[in-house]
């Protein structure tokens, strides 16, 4: 009830959700009560949670922001989904996102805009930015996001929260609209460390609906919080300590890493050297599976149907043509130019081939380190409508993020501090694949 209070009397400005889901999520609520919260009870007990719109949930409407599915009601549950309502969450309604998941503002959903919190003339972040905002304007303490090239981290960090892009693998992907299918994962937003690694264990774990999910995992993910980090090897990457980073950021930055050696920690400067060119390697990679995942938006199966097509073509280009947004569309022929036959070669295996090299780098740094360190974002939440007009720009100041993703290693991003401004700056924190304790074990002596 609390958590439906503050949306009423916030979400006007906020613009975080999409729609609520307050009948059933009182009733669940009310069975949570029930069951009681002593130490038998389960991990989430009536926790609300939000739950961003590309993720299915049964008899909700689920319409990753898009037009394509604007009356789309799933017949199941994302299996994240399934597992949180197992651990007893509360699931209080669908959350703003960037349509597909497809942008880095939240501005490019179907349906509305959603403002920061910390000032409502600026960007939330995106795609994630509902999820990030909601539990930033302290509506509920926490959300599910999703992070395909740091949709979960950088709307994070622009909203001075915790979210953690999970390794690849650990997290069911079923019941998640795909986008770029070898990058996509669900992962946890909220307010401190500790509930970050407490909703991670509930929807973490093998799932057979997912070809890609690990067998092998971690059964505890918070075990070290709180625990030293004395003699933890941290990398500082010098490619993040570049002057496209801005100022503030680069100082809280090394605010944060000066901490983590007074703590004990050690602090040594290496280099990644082909962090240059992963937005490339994402935008390729991530278009061109999202020019095969779009495909099944077709007029027929479901979704969309334009009411005026005469023939089987028609039904097909103008359901696409008038069910997509601009942006969709863009990576739609982006990704399948760079799938044709004739750039085949210059363009899609050029990336897979470059994104090896990414691996690489990593596996050489985490061959001596536990974490690498620095910066989630370049710069922090800007004005709404600064880069709208821009897509190269937006797409450039995701080089921070993406590397994680094409090498399918865990990241997290934690609130360190404000700009100059006023707005909350992200620090980001990866480790090599299935080390997210690490993760919160580092994190949390910060916190
Ligand atoms: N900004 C990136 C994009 O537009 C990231 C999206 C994401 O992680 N879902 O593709």
């Amino acid at each position: 009830k609390a958590a439906f209070e503050k949306i009423a009397a916030t979400d006007e400005h906020i613009g975080a959700y999409l729609r609520l889901n307050e009948e059933k999520a009182l009733e669940a609520a009310q069975q949570a009560d029930e069951r009681g919260y002593g130490p038998d009870a389960p991990l989430l007990n009536g926790i609300p949670v939000a739950v961003k719109d590309n993720i299915l949930t049964e008899n909700l409407v689920t319409t990753a922001a898009s037009k394509m599915l604007e009356n789309f009601i799933p017949t199941y549950d994302a299996t994240v989904v399934s597992k949180l309502k197992a651990a007893g969450a509360v699931i209080v309604g669908k959350v703003n996102m960037d349509e597909f998941a497809m942008g880095s503002t939240t501005e490019r959903s179907a349906f509305k805009i959603t403002h920061n919190p910390w000032n409502l003339d600026r960007v939330p972040g995106g795609s994630s930015g509902g999820s990030a905002a909601t539990v930033a304007a302290r509506q509920v303490p926490a959300s599910l996001g999703t992070d395909t090239g740091g949709s979960i981290r950088q709307p994070a960090a622009f909203n001075g929260i915790v979210g953690l892009k999970p390794t690849y693998g650990l997290v069911s992907r079923y019941g998640v609209v795909a986008f770029g299918s070898s990058f996509d994962q669900v992962g946890p937003m909220t307010l401190t460390v500790e509930d970050n690694a407490l909703l991670l264990e509930a929807i973490a774990g093998h799932d057979a609906h997912d070809s890609t999910s690990l067998a092998d995992q971690p059964s505890s993910f918070s075990e070290k919080i709180g625990q030293s980090i004395a003699g933890m090897k941290i990398a500082f990457p010098k490619e993040f300590k570049s002057d496209f980073v801005s100022k503030d950021i680069r100082d809280a930055v090394q605010t944060a890493a000066d901490f983590f050696e007074s703590k004990g920690a050690i602090i040594e400067e290496v280099s990644l050297p082909h962090t240059q060119y992963g937005t490339n390697v994402y935008y390729i990679i991530a278009s061109s599976e999202a020019s095969s995942n779009l495909q099944r938006f077709d007029g027929i199966r479901y979704g969309y149907r334009s009411k005026d097509a005469t023939n089987l073509e028609e039904i097909y280009v103008n359901s696409r043509s008038e069910g997509f947004g601009s942006e969709v569309k863009n990576r739609i022929m982006l990704g399948t130019y760079s799938l044709s036959a004739g750039s085949f070669d210059l363009y899609y295996k050029k990336a897979a081939q470059v994104r090896t090299l990414i691996i690489q780098d990593f596996k050489k740094i985490f061959a001596d380190y536990d974490i690498i360190l620095g910066p989630t974002t370049t710069s922090t939440a800007y004005e709404i409508g600064g880069k709208i007009d821009n897509p190269i720009e937006m797409y450039v100041a995701d080089i921070l993020t993406v590397t994680a993703n094409i090498a399918g290693i865990p990241a997290i991003s934690i609130p360190v501090g404000f700009d100059g401004d006023g707005m909350p700056i992200g620090l980001q924190m990866h480790a090599n694949s299935l080390n997210e304790a690490t993760l919160y074990q580092i994190a949390s002596i910060y916190e």
